[in-house]
């Protein structure tokens, strides 16, 4: 999966590899990081590929090391 699941209403400005998206739908996936199964139309893509899917707790613990 490259392409995003669903319209993206919002796209933030790009933190390093990561940039966060807004869906115009729910999204479910699993974070690429934790593992966890989330379900969220916010969504962060690592390295601009839709197959890694960060949650925003793991979003928030990569911004805090860099
Ligand atoms: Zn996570």
């Amino acid at each position: 999966m490259t392409q995003p699941p669903s319209k993206i209403v919002k796209t933030f400005p790009p933190k390093g590899s990561l940039q966060q998206f807004r869906l115009g739908q729910l999204h479910e996936f699993q974070c690429a990081r934790c593992g966890a199964t989330k379900k969220s139309k916010l969504v962060v893509v690592e390295d601009g590929d839709w197959a890694k899917l960060l949650c925003n707790g793991c979003y928030g613990n990569v911004l805090s090391k860099t």
